[in-house]
């Protein structure tokens, strides 16, 4: 069995070298996934349509994103200088999330080879993420009558404050994030259930922290889809994260999450969510990992 997956060369744009950002991830780490090729059936996703984009973001930040009006604090806040080709980025990879969502329904698993811009709020952006993938793809299938009830697992080891404050009047959306207490953003919204962790956690701690609560997420919450994102700077070397995983312990987070879903017959949408290292080869390894365990637990 091939496991879809999503990607545009067009996630990836050029950013001046002195950027922070690791924008090259997206391109890179498609070339890696050439080893998994025989497992994976790769899709082009189109970009998110304005009305999608509407029911989740306010018109007239979407009319400043798209036309480049965005203040200068505005785009400080969003991490990026404007330019036509991050809307094209952003908008591609909220369609490529909806898409994701839409084959997991069908195929029970799939993985979007961006995604997770959960920082993203109503009528700002934040922290890297300009347009909320996550809560936009739940809306739309939602408003298209295509699931009941979405569960969103998120472990990027940032609060998934975005989705958390988008989705928190809508009863058939759950957000539960699990991240790094002691970290971005300081003011934290939220969640239907936060599980914030000390600095310095490892795998086995970690682990069994998340053991102890995603099974009975999914027992209660029976979903009719869970959207992952599978962030990796829960890493120990990552720029931006406080706890300490390692590359194996990435392995069986993605894999326990993608099997608890899979064993109970639940589709899983994952997304790659965030990941900083300046070594872009071993970031996207890290990436990697996520389409190694699907690749896995399918096997
Ligand atoms: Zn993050």
């Amino acid at each position: 069995m091939t496991i879809p997956a999503v990607h545009h060369p067009a996630y990836t744009f050029r950013l001046p070298a002195s950027h922070p950002f690791p924008m090259d991830k997206f391109r890179v780490l498609r070339a890696q996934l050439e080893d998994l090729d025989p497992q994976l059936q790769w899709y082009l996703p189109e970009p998110a349509s304005r009305g999608a984009l509407e029911m989740v973001h306010d018109p007239q930040y979407i009319d400043a994103l798209f036309a480049g009006t965005l203040d200068r604090a505005a785009q400080r806040r969003s991490g990026f200088p404007w330019s036509e080709s991050l809307v094209r980025r952003v908008r591609l990879e909220t369609g490529g999330t909806c898409l994701t969502a839409r084959l997991a329904l069908e195929r029970g698993l799939a993985l979007n080879a961006a995604g997770g811009t959960h920082h993203a709020h109503a009528d700002f952006a934040s922290g890297y993420c300009l347009l909320n993938d996550i809560a936009v793809a739940v809306r739309v299938l939602l408003s298209e009558g295509l699931v009941e009830r979405v569960l969103i697992v998120d472990l990027d080891v940032h609060q998934g404050d975005g989705t958390a404050r988008l989705l928190a009047n809508e009863p058939r959306a759950f957000t539960f994030s699990m991240h790094a207490e002691r970290n971005f953003p300081a003011r934290k919204a939220v969640s239907d259930l936060d599980m914030p962790l000390e600095s310095g956690l490892g795998d086995e701690d970690y682990l069994e922290t998340l053991a102890g609560v995603l099974p009975r997420l999914l027992d209660e919450q029976q979903p009719s889809l869970v959207i992952y994102d599978a962030g990796v700077d829960v890493h120990s070397a990552d720029r931006l994260g406080h706890l300490c995983l390692s590359d194996s312990g990435l392995y069986r987070r993605d894999r326990f999450v993608i099997e608890a879903a899979c064993r109970r017959g639940i589709p899983i949408a994952g997304v790659i969510g965030g990941g900083y290292d300046r070594d872009i080869d071993a970031l996207c390894r890290r990436h990697g990992q996520l389409f190694a365990a699907a690749v896995g637990v399918v096997q």
